[in-house]
């Protein structure tokens, strides 16, 4: 695998390629043209913003929007502001985006897109007038039945309802009318058309992955010990519905370090204890009571290494390597981040009999109650709290049987299963639809 993440994704899916093959033995020359098409995006938009500074000064940003494939549904993904942004990584990540949506089997296609732009160095006004000229770039190009955008890293609800804002605008500019005009972007607060149960819903939709892997284990939860790298969104409501349910998380990290606690930690309470204290290091919280001789604190790489039944990353892409991943002593990874594993630590994990659920699948409870802000917006009507998790759960639980059926029945790793069943989805929805 080289540094270039396009380069990396069409890699991969050529290796799954070659092992679907088989299967449309009778259409090989449709298929080629599938996977071909699949190894670029159907369009990428591209320019340079012009946004004005608060000095009066005007300065140019480098935007992009990858639109990889709409074969099954609109163009569905994040839009991404940082400094390392590229081409080639919103390019692998719309590809990316196309798979996942295809894994849990919502209506969507993928999408991605990024601004090169460290938003810690722009003012509040600065940052919405980046926004609104981002979406002016792609407003011609976006829209419910379209291509719909939602926050990634560094965007927020307040960027989703300055971007639905200034959408609606250019449309009434040019005397269109949208009906739904809020479902052309997910993400959003939920005062203005987001969904109830979106910030916990990655988390959770990892827990219902962790329960359905824990039965298929042949384990009683109760005797599960789990380690949770990160304790963000993702991270900290992965550990909360697990401790809910009667697991063991015994381990849970931040930036600068991780607490072990053998019996198993209060995570609500822990989250308050690093409230107050700003790390977790202090936060050996048992019960309710915090205390710090009842763990011991650890590095985030001894956190992966400890002998617990199941690892989450869930903070950073490449913390398992080739390096690391034969001290893995866990049964089982879930990976909550994106890309928490190095293609060559995926090698050395399935020789040693470690079960790898993928992120495409594991953290796509994300992207899924997307989907379900969007139907909601559609419909001008909005669910419960209870109604949007009761809904996630079986699209979950049926995404995640899909892949291990795939696994038993290929004898591939829990990484190729996923990615068989998404690719197969998307080819055959090309087929149906005649475009190869
Ligand atoms: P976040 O910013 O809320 O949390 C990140 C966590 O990682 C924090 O606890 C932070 O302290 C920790 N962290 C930072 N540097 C670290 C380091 N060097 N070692 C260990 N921990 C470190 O982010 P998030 O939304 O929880 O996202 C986490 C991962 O999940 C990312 O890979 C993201 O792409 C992925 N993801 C998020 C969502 C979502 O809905 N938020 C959906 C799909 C995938």
């Amino acid at each position: 695998m080289s540094n270039d993440p396009h380069a990396n994704a069409v890699q991969q899916l050529h290796q799954v390629a070659e092992l679907l093959r088989p299967q449309y033995a009778d259409q090989a020359d449709r298929f080629d043209q599938a996977i071909t098409k699949l190894s670029e995006p159907d369009r990428v938009i591209e320019a340079e913003l012009s946004v004005k500074m608060d000095d009066g000064s005007t300065k140019q940003f480098q935007a992009y929007r990858a639109q990889h494939n709409n074969a099954r549904g609109p163009y569905k993904g994040g839009i991404r502001y940082h400094q390392d942004v590229s081409l080639s990584e919103v390019k692998a990540l719309s590809t990316w985006m196309t798979w996942k949506c295809a894994v849990t089997g919502i209506p969507y296609g993928g999408g991605k897109g990024g601004v090169i732009v460290n938003p810690r160095e722009l003012s509040t006004g600065e940052l919405e007038r980046l926004s609104r000229a981002y979406v002016q770039l792609v407003a011609d190009h976006i829209g419910p039945w379209q291509d719909i955008p939602a926050p990634d890293v560094n965007t927020t609800g307040q960027i989703m309802a300055w971007m639905v804002d200034e959408y609606q605008q250019a449309l009434q500019s040019k005397g269109q009318l949208l009906e739904n005009p809020l479902a052309t972007f997910t993400g959003k607060p939920v005062m203005l058309g987001g969904s109830e149960g979106r910030e916990e819903a990655t988390g959770l939709g990892g827990v219902f992955v962790l329960e359905e892997l824990v039965a298929k284990l042949g384990l009683r939860k109760q005797d599960v010990s789990i380690a949770v790298q990160g304790f963000g969104n993702v991270g900290y409501w992965f550990a909360y519905h697990a401790d809910r349910l009667g697991y063991r998380v015994v381990a849970v990290s931040d930036s600068k370090g991780a607490i072990y606690v053998e019996k198993g930690l209060d995570v609500a309470k822990t989250l308050e204890c690093k409230k107050k204290f700003g790390s977790i290091a202090e936060c050996m919280c048992v019960d309710g009571v915090c205390d710090p001789s009842q763990g011991k604190v650890l590095t985030n790489a001894e956190l992966l290494e400890l002998p617990v039944d199941i690892i989450v990353p869930a903070a950073l892409e490449n913390v398992i390597t080739a390096e690391n991943a034969g001290r893995i002593q866990a049964k089982a990874i879930i990976e909550m981040a994106n890309g928490p594993v190095t293609p060559e630590a995926d090698e050395i994990l399935a020789k040693n009999g470690v079960v790898l659920v993928p992120d495409v699948l594991a953290n796509a409870g994300g992207v899924t109650t997307s989907y379900f802000e969007w139907v909601q917006n559609l419909q001008g009507y909005s669910w419960t709290h209870e109604e949007v998790i009761s809904k996630l759960k079986p699209l979950m639980v049926k995404a995640f049987g899909e892949m291990w059926a795939m696994r038993e029945q290929t004898n591939q790793p829990g990484r190729m299963a996923t990615y068989m069943t998404a690719i197969k989805r998307v080819v055959d929805a090309m087929m149906l639809r005649g475009v190869v």
